[in-house]
């Protein structure tokens, strides 16, 4: 699936970047641009794409400090100019846009849903959302600002993957190297995804389409992206259990959103030499994922790689019910709830908190 990444805000970029690497690296060449958005200066300097400040009239180049309403309205009024470094870029053979960003921050959170919005009235390829969630160790003004985020970008794309900062976390390293090692977790995930759907010279059958991405993203919502890979035996024979364990565990211990598996609908890809990937254990899979989440629509096909291991990929569409997703609303409204008692406390006047629910950012 070709498509042109446009990184808002910091960690935006750094998983745009990220991305544009690993589809480099492997040369699969579905990334076909990409575009760094940001309010603050800095953040823009390493990023080897063409980029964009925004807002400088109002945050001189200095970021929005984790206001993303501010965030929202520097994007708001800004526009032309980030859609204008869009031209040229998305092209006839475009055939999905990718909107990345951090939830918890300012910049990301705030204008990502508004480049979403506004893309969505221009282009008709459908414009999805990679969003970050704060992990739960980040502070309350970082679940708040996800929670009203990934609300209102949910609403906004035509789907929002989701990828939880404390899924892919390892003991012992430090905040910066967990997130280098997440955001490559992410890339590769993604990065597989996009490639997956690229046509594959000289193999007709059972190589995934992008429009089965697409389809299994259709019904909009929340999707999560789950991967796991396993030596290979040379022969299809010998991968049956090879298949059926890393489909179990792309979908149980492996997804970018732990714990969400009840799904509207699902795309189980199988990457491997071609030879080597049986039938009856793709099937088998397929079964297997059908049941557990509890979708009919379970789409499946092969991506055939040059590589001694074989790999499972599993998107889910529409996982907004899952237990996990609940969890981080409520955690968000807590902290929304707490920060409201708090302003009364100290009689801070011209904010209205007023209801238990989190407010939409547009
Ligand atoms: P912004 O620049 O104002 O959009 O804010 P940031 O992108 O710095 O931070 C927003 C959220 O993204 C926070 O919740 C951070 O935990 C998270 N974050 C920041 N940098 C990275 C990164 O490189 N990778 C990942 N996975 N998360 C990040």
């Amino acid at each position: 699936m070709k498509s042109v990444l446009i990184g808002v805000g910091q960690a935006g970029g750094k998983l745009a970047r990220e991305l544009v690497e690993y589809d480099e690296r492997m040369g699969f060449g579905a990334v076909r641009g990409a575009v760094g958005i940001n309010t603050a200066k800095a953040d823009l300097r390493d990023l080897p794409f063409e980029t964009v400040l925004v807002g400088q009239d109002r945050v001189k180049g200095q970021g929005v400090g984790g206001d993303n309403e501010l965030g929202a309205e520097v994007m708001q009024a800004d526009i032309q100019e980030v859609l204008a470094s869009l031209d040229g870029r998305v092209t006839a053979g475009t055939e999905s846009i990718f909107v990345v960003a951090g939830l918890g921050g300012g910049t990301g959170s705030g204008g990502a849903p508004v480049v979403a919005k506004e893309l969505k009235r221009i282009y008709d390829v459908p414009v999805y959302g990679l969003g970050i969630l704060p992990g739960r160790d980040e502070g309350a003004m970082y679940q708040v600002n996800a929670g009203r985020s990934l609300k209102t970008f949910a609403r906004e794309a035509d789907s929002l993957l989701l990828v939880d900062n404390d899924a892919f976390r390892s003991a012992g390293e430090s905040v910066t190297e967990g997130f280098d090692s997440i955001n490559r977790e992410i890339a590769k995930r993604v990065g597989l995804l996009l490639a997956s759907g690229e046509s594959v010279e000289g193999v007709a059958e059972s190589v995934v389409d992008s429009s089965e991405i697409i389809n299994t993203l259709r019904n909009g919502g929340i999707a999560a992206l789950g991967y796991a890979s396993a030596e290979a035996a040379p022969d299809a024979e010998g991968n049956i259990n090879a298949v059926m364990s890393t489909t179990r565990r792309a979908l149980l211990t492996g997804s970018s959103l732990p714990d969400a598996t009840d799904a509207d609908a699902a795309l189980l890809v199988v990457a491997g030499e071609q030879d080597a990937i049986p039938r009856k254990g793709v099937e088998r899979a397929r079964r297997w994922v059908e049941e557990e989440t509890g979708s009919l629509q379970v789409r499946g096909g092969d991506f055939p790689l040059s590589s001694g291991r074989l790999a499972t990929l599993i998107l889910l569409g529409g996982v907004e019910r899952s237990d996990r997703l609940e969890a981080f609303m409520e955690r968000a409204k807590d902290a929304e709830a707490a920060e409201a008692a708090n302003r009364e406390e100290r009689a801070d006047p011209g904010v209205q908190w007023g209801s238990d629910e989190l407010d939409d950012l547009l």
